[in-house]
C-alpha cells in the first residue's frame, strides 16, 4: 500500500488524479490518497497522522508555492519524497523545486496512468535511495568521531604510561640509595667494624643482609623495565658472531644448571654475524636458559641451537620441563605475568623476565615464538633479521 498525500486546491484537479491513479495498473502496490487543499492543512495531516508516503503537491497552491512548500513539507518530514504538478507556463519554477530535492515534476494535462504510476515509483525509489545514503553517511560521522575520540584516548593512555613509567624509574632511583647504604652498614657491621658481634645477632644480620639484597635486586629490575621502556633507550649494536655469543652465555650458565643436575647442551649451525646490543641479548638469552632451567626437574636436558635462513637468524631454547598451556603463551610475556605450574611453587620470580625478552627482541626489531604444551617441555625461538 502507498499513501498519497495529495496536495491541490483546484478540484478539477484533484479529482482527475484520483481518477488517474484508480486506472494504474501496479500488480506491487495499490494507492490509497489524502487530499487537502493547502499546505497548512497538510502539515497539520503530517503531524498527526503517520504513514504518508509520497506527496503530490500542485505547485502554485493559495498559502504557497515551489521551493517554499518543499522546505515547510521537508521540516515536517525530512525522508517524505515530494512530487509536483505544474501548468506549462511555470515549467522553471518545477526544476528550481528539483534542484532543492524535489523528486520530480509533472506537467498538468499530460498526465497519464503510466507516466503518474512510473513517477510515483522512482520518487519513492530515490528517496528510499537517498534515505540509505543519508544513513551510511552519519554511520561514516560517527565512525569517524568515534576514530577521533579513540585517537585522542591513546595518546592519554601513551602519556599516562609514560608518567607511569617516569614514576617507576624516579621511585627506583629514589629507593636504591638508602637500600645500598642499609647493605653497607650491615656488612660493616657483620665484619666487626663496631665491635664484637654475637653469634646469634649475627645471624639476624646475616637475614637481614640477604632480605636487604632482594630489595636491591628488585630495584634493579624495576630500573631495568624502566630503561627498556624509555622511548628514549637505544641499542648499542655491534657485529658478532651469533654461534660464537651462544657458545659463550651456554658456557657461563653451565655451571648454574648442572648444579640442577640439569643437562645444558650446544649446537651451532648458524654460522653468521648478526647485528645486536651484546649487553641486551646476553640478558634476553640467559633468561631463556635460566627460565629452561628453573621450570624444568632435575635430570632432563636444555638445548641451545642456532641456524639460519636466507633471511634470518635463529636462536633456540629448549627444554624438557614442565611446558606451558595454550591459552598462556600470549600472557607470559605481558609485564609482571607469572604463570603457576608444577615447579613455580619451588622457583622464586617477579615476572619481567620474558617480558624484557621480548623489548629486547622488539628493539632488535626481532620476533619471539613459543612452541609448548603441558607436560612435553617448551622451545623458545629469537628470530633475527639479517
Ligand atoms: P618468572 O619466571 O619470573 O615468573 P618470566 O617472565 O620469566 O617470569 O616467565 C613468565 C611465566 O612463564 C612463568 O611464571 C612461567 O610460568 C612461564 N615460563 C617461562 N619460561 C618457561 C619455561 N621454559 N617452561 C615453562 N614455563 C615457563
Amino acid at each position: 500500500m502507498t499513501n498519497i498525500l495529495l496536495i491541490e486546491d483546484n478540484p478539477g484537479d484533484a479529482r482527475l488524479i484520483v481518477e488517474t491513479l484508480r486506472d494504474v495498473d501496479d500488480p506491487t502496490t495499490e494507492y490509497e490518497i489524502t487530499h487537502v487543499e493547502r499546505v497548512s492543512h497538510a502539515l497539520e495531516l503530517l503531524r498527526t497522522k503517520d504513514g504518508v508516503d509520497i506527496v503530490l503537491s500542485d505547485l502554485t497552491l493559495p498559502d504557497s508555492r515551489g521551493v517554499d512548500t518543499l522546505t515547510a513539507l521537508s521540516q515536517a518530514d525530512s525522508e517524505l519524497p515530494v512530487i509536483f504538478m505544474t501548468g506549462t507556463n511555470d515549467e522553471a519554477l518545477a526544476i528550481t523545486a528539483m534542484h532543492h530535492g524535489a523528486q520530480d515534476y509533472l506537467i498538468k494535462g499530460t498526465i497519464d496512468a503510466n507516466t503518474l504510476a512510473k513517477s510515483l515509483r522512482y520518487a519513492l525509489e530515490r528517496q528510499r535511495f537517498q534515505n540509505e545514503m543519508k544513513t551510511i553517511l552519519a554511520q561514516d560521522e560517527i565512525n569517524r568521531q568515534e576514530i577521533i575520540l579513540l585517537a585522542d584516548q591513546k595518546r592519554q593512555l601513551i602519556k599516562l604510561n609514560q608518567a607511569k613509567d617516569e614514576f617507576i624509574s624516579i621511585a627506583s632511583h629514589q629507593l636504591r640509595t638508602p637500600a645500598t647504604a642499609v647493605k653497607q652498614y650491615i656488612g660493616m657491621i657483620t665484619e666487626g667494624f663496631a665491635g664484637d658481634v654475637p653469634s646469634t645477632q649475627l645471624d639476624l644480620l646475616q637475614r637481614a643482609y640477604e632480605s636487604n639484597q632482594r630489595e636491591l635486586d628488585v630495584i634493579d629490575e624495576l630500573l631495568k623495565t624502566a630503561q627498556l621502556d624509555s622511548s628514549r633507550y637505544s641499542l648499542n649494536l655491534s657485529s658478532v658472531d651469533l654461534d660464537a655469543f651462544a657458545a659463550d652465555r651456554v658456557k657461563v650458565l653451565r655451571p648454574t644448571v648442572e648444579s640442577k643436575r640439569q643437562k645444558l647442551v650446544f649446537q651451532p649451525g648458524a654460522d653468521v654475524s648478526v647485528s645486536i646490543d651484546q649487553h641486551e641479548m646476553r640478558l634476553a638469552l640467559d633468561n631463556l636458559i635460566e627460565n629452561a632451567s628453573k621450570y624444568t626437574p632435575e635430570g632432563r636436558q636444555i638445548t641451545v641451537s642456532t641456524a639460519r635462513t636466507k633471511t634470518r637468524a635463529l636462536i633456540r631454547v629448549r627444554d624438557e620441563g614442565v611446558g606451558i598451556a595454550k591459552q598462556n603463551h600470549k600472557l607470559i610475556f605481558d609485564k609482571f605475568s607469572r604463570v603457576s605450574n608444577a615447579l613455580s611453587d619451588t622457583v622464586s620470580g617477579t615476572g619481567l623476565g620474558l617480558y624484557w625478552v621480548r623489548r629486547i627482541v622488539r628493539l632488535h626489531k626481532g620476533t619471539i615464538r613459543v612452541r609448548s604444551e603441558p607436560g612435553k617441555g617448551s622451545e623458545f625461538v629469537i628470530s633475527l633479521q639479517l
